[in-house]
């Protein structure tokens, strides 16, 4: 089942659970940017929303916005009990720090799944172990390679595929090529979040049974392309645009209604 196929399935599936609720769900978008890709991830986030049936506020601030004005405003949506969930867009303007901000953000309502005391996991990662799993792809046992060791996506995508009993490498910019071939040629599932264009190319060697989860979004004039070259000899390569965002989308959605079901808020 292609991505798009299943997100949409489970779309449906979320559609009709949120019909039978006893109210709709309520989920806040805090923005401090005006930056484009941040506009279009925040205009998907709330299209995903509004199919599901799911209300939302979207609460713009000027980006001269102080730290201390942007933890007020997070305090009071974390006392808020008619709002599920929230997430706060980044990146923050240099003035405020990320650290602070995901902290300050009550670990119940973080449906961004940042917060290190969150039952929830971060969204990129669960949508796609959420989606291989649907597949039916095996990771118990499997060698995983995830190119990238940030905080929202390298470090928390080997953190899950360890939990799946995956054999877990992390590669990162001061991995020398010749260990990125050694573990990329030996690798069965192999998740590169990166952001540079095409970096995984036909330079290495795949296994043919290989999947390659592709995390990377860069932009040029002619739209998104992902971290690894369209069309490579694996068993799977999922696209971009059309891949891992819209798994990411879908996984916020998902945090938001086990925060509505669990969540302090619901009652
Ligand atoms: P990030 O915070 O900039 O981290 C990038 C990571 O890539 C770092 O760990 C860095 O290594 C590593 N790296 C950079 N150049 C490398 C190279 N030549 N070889 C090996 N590793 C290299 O980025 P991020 O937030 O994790 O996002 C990564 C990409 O995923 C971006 O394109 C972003 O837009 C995209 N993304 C997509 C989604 C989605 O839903 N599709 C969600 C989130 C992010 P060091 O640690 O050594 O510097």
């Amino acid at each position: 089942m292609t991505i798009k196929e299943y997100v949409l399935l489970r779309k449906e599936q979320i559609k009709s659970e949120i019909n039978g609720f006893k109210r709709k769900p309520f989920f806040a978008i805090v923005q401090v940017n005006d930056d484009p890709a941040s506009n279009s991830y925040i205009k998907g986030k709330i299209k995903d929303a509004e199919e599901l049936g799911i209300s939302t506020d979207l609460i713009k601030l000027d980006e001269s916005t102080t730290e201390s004005e942007l933890l007020k405003l997070i305090e009071t949506l974390n006392n808020n009990g008619q709002i599920d969930g929230f997430i706060v867009q980044l990146p923050l303007p240099k003035h405020i720090s990320e650290d602070k901000i995901k902290m300050a953000i009550n670990p119940h309502k973080d449906i961004d799944g940042f917060h290190p005391l969150s039952t929830l996991s971060p969204c990129t990662p669960k949508g796609i172990v959420d989606y291989l799993k649907f597949i039916n792809e095996k990771i118990e046992g499997k060698n995983a390679v995830v190119i990238g060791r940030s905080n929202i996506v390298g470090k928390p995508m080997a953190k899950i595929l360890l939990k799946e009993n995956a054999n877990v490498t992390i590669l990162h910019s001061k991995t020398k090529l010749e260990d990125m071939q050694f573990y990329l040629s030996h690798a069965d599932i192999i998740v590169v979040a990166i952001g540079k264009l095409h970096f995984l190319d036909e330079r290495f060697n795949y296994k043919p049974t290989a999947i390659i989860v592709d995390v990377g979004i860069n932009r040029d004039e002619n739209g998104l392309h992902g971290d690894a070259l369209p069309n490579l000899k694996v068993r799977i390569q999922t696209p971009v645009p059309g891949g891992v965002g819209l798994l990411t989308r879908l996984a916020l959605m998902e945090n938001l209604i086990e925060v509505y079901k669990n969540g302090i808020s619901n009652k």
